[in-house]
């Protein structure tokens, strides 16, 4: 069966939270395109069939970088293994290496140098989604985090009637409906196509951060179980860590809010 995973791969080997020091190149030669490179954690890199490559076509920082989809049959591209992560095991993240892979020209998106203007389009759907999913989750963690602590026992009480853990989760659970409120706001904003990348960055790292520090503060709440594979909250632990570096890591998130204020 055929398969039909885009992915979109930007992450330079080496050169990190830079997205305009982006090192892979792609020649124009005739009616193709030659690239010539590497990406490195790349989501869905071992499924994908279709590969949005952002590439240098010109030495200008912003404006010598294009993106190219790169079909995965095509000669000089080949996977590295999949990543062995902390967390995240349903999905797979791997390195991407171009050797010599020649594309057709009409494989470039949009013209060539609008690579970068793209990305900063784009990016911001991203990181919204990236803060909704964080919101959701810090929801369903609290959700199930209640229901522990109404049964687990401790000095022949529960623990959820202890004075920290009321006060933790009130604390919590108030996060949560601000967030709520605040990722509502945003996703209206969006659909009028009114959110700007410094409301995306915003959003992306105080909802992650929160998620970070919520999940934390929950694994806590569970004790010794918290801290064993078989109770979902040591995975909740796991797979929260990274929503604070992918999609832009917080300090970069932080260096956008901070331009926007004209700092
Ligand atoms: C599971 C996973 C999936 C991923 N999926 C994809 C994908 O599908 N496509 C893709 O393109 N990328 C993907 N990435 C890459 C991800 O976006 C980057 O790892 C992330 O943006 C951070 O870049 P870096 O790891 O190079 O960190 P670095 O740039 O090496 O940063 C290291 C530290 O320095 C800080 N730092 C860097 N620059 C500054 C600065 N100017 N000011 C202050 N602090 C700074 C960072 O915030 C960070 O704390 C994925 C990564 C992971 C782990």
């Amino acid at each position: 069966m055929p398969r039909s995973t885009i992915v979109t791969t930007s992450w330079p080997t080496g050169t990190g939270s830079d997205l305009a020091g982006i090192t892979t190149t792609a020649r124009r030669d005739g009616d193709s395109y030659v690239i010539n490179g590497s990406k490195v954690f790349i989501s869905n890199g071992q499924n994908a069939d279709l590969i949005v490559t952002a590439v240098r076509t010109g030495p200008d920082r912003h404006g010598g970088l294009s993106l190219i989809v790169v079909e995965a049959d095509r000669p000089g591209f080949s996977r590295g293994r999949n990543l062995e992560k902390i967390g995240l095991h349903a999905q797979d993240t791997s390195e991407l290496f171009f050797q010599d892979v020649r594309v057709p020209a009409a494989n470039l998106l949009g013209e060539e140098g609008s690579g970068f203007q793209a990305l900063m389009r784009n990016l911001p759907q991203e990181r919204i989604s990236i803060a909704a999913n964080a919101v959701a989750s810090i929801e369903a963690v609290l959700e199930r985090t209640v229901e522990y602590v109404k049964e687990r026992k401790a000095f022949g009480r529960t623990v959820g009637s202890f004075q920290n853990t009321r006060f933790q989760l009130a604390d919590m659970v108030t996060t949560a409906r601000v967030g709520r409120s605040y990722l509502d706001d945003l996703l209206a904003r969006h659909s009028r196509g009114e959110l700007s990348a410094a409301d995306a960055a915003a959003a992306k790292f105080w909802a992650t951060e929160q998620y970070v520090d919520i999940v934390g503060r929950c694994l806590q709440l569970h004790g010794a179980y918290g801290y064993m594979l078989e109770y979902r909250i040591a995975h909740d632990y796991l797979d929260s860590r990274i929503t604070t570096i992918y999609g832009g890591t917080t300090e970069i998130m932080k260096e956008i809010v901070a331009r926007d204020l004209g700092l």
